[in-house]
């Protein structure tokens, strides 16, 4: 037996008229907000804006007063704060319930989440319970205005070969998790006004199962997400030696070493480095991509940077269709000629000899 599916129509929409507003989630480590959190805050408050409503943010912790005063300042209008020390640690559990308290009063007619281990976790637990469906992983969020006010939550699908845009028709609040590093937080501005709404929820720690007994930092001192100048390699490097080489250069220049999953995959490098689909999403000032083919896969976590330079021996890499700059040749060869240039100029600038001009023949690195 077939089932139709029956398609809805404008009217029979239901009327979600009670849910108004953009709440972000913002998540921290020890009070210490998440860059994702500020960008999606600014992206909120542009969906908000086209909406006529409030942006607004949750903020769940032990002792998280400034932060929601931080929210303000990063544009939120109003701030749902739950303090208590059963959240000092992020748990899925008393988490959760808090967050559907809020939204249950609140009734946003959108959250959003950083699609980061926390915000997926915490945005799939909601979903679950609350009657609503969620999109994960969006790299474009976008709203109809009235009647609809749909959000309109884009991710890359079918291996990032298309972009799908899916809504949530029946339900609110229309849910999603966004990734790191492809909206702009807005500038801080400590001078904003906004008002802080103390949640009075409270959860016995008896009542919650998991216990966190310790945190391990990863030995990682990478923090290629926030980095200005990223020095990329891929599996043009040959080797894992071939990455001492980048972060020679990347030394040189104050940035940090990224890598495409072909060599993370191959042990060349760990993931904390990799860009890309199933690897960071990252927006530099600079990125370099040496030996780099330019897969869609790690297209779609460095596309944003402000300027690209490629570097490939195969002048027909599809790296070249997105770069500012493109040089064909070995990256061998080209390498230590930029670290030899580097060096120069810091040499220069500290004798005070000054490196030469681009009319006299040298190279704006
Ligand atoms: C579901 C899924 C998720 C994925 N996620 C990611 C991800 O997050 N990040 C990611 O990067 N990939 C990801 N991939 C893998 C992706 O499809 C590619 O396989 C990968 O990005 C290729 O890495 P590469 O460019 O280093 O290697 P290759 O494609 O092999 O390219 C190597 C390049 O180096 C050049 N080269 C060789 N020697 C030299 C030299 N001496 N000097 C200069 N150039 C040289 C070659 O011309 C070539 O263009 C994913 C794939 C799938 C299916």
């Amino acid at each position: 037996m077939t089932e139709e599916v029956k398609k809805t129509t404008e009217d029979e929409m239901p009327d979600w008229s009670e849910y108004r507003g953009v709440l972000v989630y913002v998540e921290h480590r020890e009070g210490v907000a998440k860059p994702i959190s500020w960008q999606l805050l600014g992206q909120g408050r542009r969906l908000a804006e086209k909406l006529n409503a409030d942006v607004m943010a949750l903020v769940i912790g032990d002792n998280v007063g400034k932060l929601a005063e931080e929210a303000i300042a990063f544009g939120a209008d109003r701030v749902f704060q739950v303090d208590s020390p059963t959240m000092h640690d992020y748990r899925t559990y008393p988490y959760s319930r808090a967050a559907m308290k809020v939204i249950h009063d609140a009734k946003p007619e959108i959250v959003l989440f950083g699609a980061t281990a926390t915000g997926r976790d915490l945005a799939g637990a909601i979903a679950t319970h609350l009657p609503t469906g969620l999109t994960a992983d969006c790299t474009q969020l976008d709203v109809e205005p009235d009647p609809s006010r749909l959000l309109l939550a884009s991710r890359p699908a079918f291996s990032e070969k298309m972009m799908a845009t899916i809504l949530c028709k029946q339900y609110r609040p229309q849910m999603a998790t966004a990734r790191a590093g492809v909206f702009e937080a807005l500038p801080r501005d400590p001078s904003r006004r906004g008002e802080i709404v103390h949640v009075d929820y409270t959860m016995a720690e008896e009542a919650v199962a998991a216990k966190v007994l310790d945190f391990i930092r990863e030995e990682s001192t990478v923090n290629i997400e926030e980095a200005e100048i990223i020095v990329a390699g891929g599996r043009g490097l040959g080797s894992a030696e071939g990455f001492k080489l980048l972060q020679e250069l990347a030394d040189e220049l104050g940035g940090e070493v990224g890598a495409s999953r072909a060599c993370v995959d191959v042990g060349w490098i760990n993931h904390h480095h990799q860009i890309g689909q199933t690897g960071y999403t990252v927006r530099p000032k600079l990125y370099f991509a040496f030996g780099i083919s330019g897969a869609v896969q790690h297209v779609v976590g460095m596309q944003n940077s402000d300027m690209i330079i490629a570097v490939n021996r195969d002048p027909e890499a599809p790296i070249f269709k997105i770069a500012h700059y493109g040089i064909v040749g070995d990256l061998y060869e080209i390498v230590p000629a930029m670290i030899e240039e580097a060096r120069k100029r810091k040499a220069d600038a500290a004798s005070g000899k000054g490196s030469k001009t681009e009319a006299e023949g040298g190279v704006r690195v």
